[in-house]
């Protein structure tokens, strides 16, 4: 072995492995020629995969014989910034996951599968100068050929392939590729425009296209704060009550952004949320400003996510995956609605976007705001400890009043298919002033149970803990959580019986009821089943919005952030499903659905009523939330969840483990226990403050132990100090990946798990 110092590469290579692998560079690469953040590809079993470049080390754990070299290198400038490869290396650490996976998810599509894609830049085709020599009447027969040429003929500077597509047809790519072949169209790629210079003077009234809208005490007072820190870290809650103008106050705070020459981040909880959004900064400014959602195809994602890396997109506008995009000059980061469930991934890694932020905020020392009517536990509890602003915005912008909640109280009231008489004769009452009516119930279909009258027999799923749901209009049970469909049985598969009872109601139902009622009223049906089909969602909306349809009924998809100027009553059908659930984040939710929802009604000047159908109309913490509003009834839910020691005052984490039998899972989670009890007094006898904070949960069967056909169970564990909870989850990983016995079922960790029951 000669004394040379070795090239040795780390990489992260998208495999289920925790961990970095290392690779040797071959002598006819210049190694400075190689950056973290380049992908590279590298031999891997018997396999290529594409991998990330982590960083250089001239020593390995490795024996230096058995270590490959890099087959290719991909990228002639680093894909990933070194602020991102910061980024992802915290995500694996913190979540536990293996960090080639969690580099790969980070990147656009193209990037994961395409050897070539670093090729930025357009590709143009144009005329050749041996194509404009010849003579095209020799072409007659070739039509597509023909028209190509004469497409091009118009354009000297070339067209790309989207140019090209829009005037031609049929087999044209084929064409095309025949005119390349004989050298009378050739293709190029123009450069990308070069990242802009930092401090480049772009004239403010260029960037600004309309002045934002007179702002009140209360938002100006929110926007001072935000400017008396807005080049360093510093993290802001705006809770602001519906109506109360948030969005104004971003507004004004990402044009002092832009003014400065920076990118904001802004996250979004959901695709039907942006292109409302997307119009209002449209409106104000005259940026560049794109969405980045999961709608868009792999092409489409790819060039924005190049667009913001080099500096072209001044606003991103992305649900949580954006979280991830390369902003060389981002200045500020925005989440709005940050108490929505759809910023925590639920499979695969499952982060939580606005934690990320939080770190990438901090990471780059600029300021962050969280936005909300209903902010999450999580958020306030950082107010109350100093650690984030709690900037309060109480006024409703303009003459829009709060709405009125009722209570009806079901019991003893005859139910006309989960309507009361009360309810009937308020929604009569709108109806009759012309206005609108909004009807929540959280269930698709028609029928969440089919029952038999004779001998109790039940619409089971066979693959899941669950019961199917009978859809009306398509006639056929379906099981929502692993998506079989069945035919409506004419009779009991049982006993024959013939009369079957369609129980509980979904959408549907609602739906047809609603006509039943009210036949010479107008009704719509906003859920996922309703709005399959691309656009669908936009369309209704905007029906909706404009006041041609006079009842709409919804899934939670309708609470969120839609506004129905004509809405004046806004009733949600059944709540107690929320009030007497084991999850202790139920209450929570229940009150952000009651605030959101409430939210719809009686925006501008009138004044809306809410009726919430409820057999607790005696509920300590409904009351709460009626009578003192949502803070009234966050301090509540906060004080309870610190009494009994819940998040946010502990750190959890959830051990999921999935098995064709339910011993597997069972062996394995015991397995788990014991290591993980080990541990537990290991940290207690080294530590002195540890206090035996460590609780186990477990291992127990997951909420619907069986789905899909397998089955599944887990294992909770919870402490007061979060190192405690990485500690053991760190010592767990080590001892069951030695362990080849224990990973023959499939497991995951989720580390501040907001679905535990
Ligand atoms: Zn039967
Ligand atoms: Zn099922």
């Amino acid at each position: 072995m000669s004394e040379k110092k070795l090239n040795i590469i780390q990489v992260a290579v998208p495999t289920p492995l925790r961990r970095k692998f290392d690779y040797l560079l071959s002598d006819v690469i210049n190694p400075d020629h190689v950056l973290p953040g380049m992908r590279v590809l590298v031999p891997f079993g018997r396999t290529k995969k594409i991998a990330i470049v982590l960083g250089k080390t001239s020593e390995t754990e490795i024996d230096i014989k058995k270590l490959r070299t890099i087959s290719k290198i991909l990228d002639k400038k680093p894909i990933l910034p070194e602020d991102i490869i910061k980024l992802l290396n915290w995500v694996a650490s913190y979540y536990h996951h293996p960090i080639g996976e969690v580099f790969q998810s980070a990147l656009p599509v193209h990037y994961r599968k395409k050897e070539s894609a670093s090729e930025q830049g357009v590709t143009l085709w144009s005329l050749t100068d041996i194509a404009w020599q010849a003579d095209w009447s020799q072409l007659k027969r070739a039509v597509r050929q023909r028209s190509i040429l004469e497409q091009l003929k118009n354009t000297p500077e070339g067209l790309t392939k989207q140019q090209l597509a829009s005037e031609q047809e049929g087999q044209w790519q084929a064409a095309l590729k025949v005119l390349c072949e004989k050298n009378w169209v050739s293709s190029r790629t123009k450069e990308p425009r070069q990242k802009r210079n930092e401090g480049h003077t772009d004239s403010q009234i260029e960037m600004i296209k309309n002045q934002g809208l007179f702002l009140n005490h209360e938002q100006q007072s929110a926007v001072e704060s935000l400017r008396q820190n807005k080049t360093v870290y510093f993290a802001s809650l705006i809770d602001g009550i519906t109506g109360s103008g948030k969005t104004e106050v971003y507004l004004s705070f990402i044009e002092e952004q832009l003014k400065n020459a920076r990118q904001v981040l802004v996250l979004v909880p959901e695709i039907g949320l942006t292109p409302q959004l997307i119009n209002r900064f449209e409106h104000r400014f005259s940026v560049k400003i794109q969405s980045l959602h999961s709608a868009l195809n792999n092409t489409q994602r790819m060039k924005i996510w190049q667009q913001t890396a080099n500096g072209e997109i001044r606003i991103l506008i992305g649900t949580r995956s954006a979280v991830f995009t390369p902003m060389p000059e981002l200045g500020a980061i925005i989440i709005d609605e940050e108490h929505d469930l759809s910023f925590k991934q639920q499979d695969g890694i499952r982060y939580s976007a606005k934690d990320i932020a939080l770190v990438r905020a901090k990471n780059a020392d600029i300021p962050i705001i969280l936005g909300s009517a209903t902010p999450s536990m999580e958020s306030l509890y950082l107010c109350q400890r100093g650690k984030m602003a709690h900037l309060k915005l109480r006024q409703r912008a303009g003459n829009a009043k709060p709405p009125e909640v009722h209570l009806i109280d079901v019991r003893g009231q005859y139910l006309q298919h989960g309507m009361s008489r009360t309810l009937i004769d308020l929604i009569k009452q709108h109806l009759a002033r012309e206005n609108q009516v909004l009807l929540f119930q959280n269930r698709r279909g028609y029928s969440p149970v089919l029952l038999c009258n004779k001998c109790g027999w039940i619409s089971h799923c066979h693959r899941c803990d669950a019961k199917l749901t009978y859809h009306r209009q398509r006639n056929h049970l379906r099981c929502h959580h692993c998506q079989i469909e069945q035919p409506l049985p004419m009779q009991c598969p049982e006993c024959g019986h013939a009369d079957l009872s369609q129980l509980g109601m979904g959408t549907e139902r609602v739906e047809k009821v609603v006509r039943e009622i009210f036949p010479e009223i107008d009704v719509v049906r906003i859920d996922r089943d309703t709005t399959q089909r691309k656009g669908a969602l936009q369309s209704m909306l905007e029906l909706a919005r404009d006041g041609k349809q006079q009842i709409l009924i919804g899934t939670q998809m309708l609470a969120k952030g839609h506004h129905f100027p004509n809405v004046t009553l806004v009733a949600i059908l059944d709540i107690d499903q929320g009030l007497y659930s084991i999850d202790f984040r139920a209450p929570e939710r229940l009150a952000q659905l009651i605030v959101q929802v409430s939210g719809r009604a009686g925006r501008e000047e009138k004044k809306g009523q809410v009726a919430l159908q409820t057999s607790h109309p005696e509920d300590e913490m409904l009351n709460t939330l009626l009578n003192q509003g949502y803070s009234g009834f966050a301090d509540k839910a906060l004080a309870e969840r610190k009494e009994l020691l819940l998040p946010p005052y502990a750190y959890q984490a959830l051990i999921r483990a999935e098995a064709n039998k339910i011993e597997k899972y069972q062996t394995f989670l015991e397995y788990c226990f014991q290591v993980l009890t080990q541990v537990k007094q290991l940290i207690e006898t080294t530590d002195a403050d540890a206090d035996s904070d460590i609780q186990f949960l477990g291992p127990i069967p997951a909420p619907m132990e069986k789905k899909a056909g397998k089955f599944r169970g887990q294992l909770l564990i919870q402490t007061c100090q979060r190192k405690h909870l990485h500690q053991s989850l760190n010592s767990l990983i080590q001892t069951v990946e030695a362990n080849k016995a224990a990973q023959r079922v499939r497991w995951s960790i989720d580390i501040d798990p907001q679905e535990i029951y």
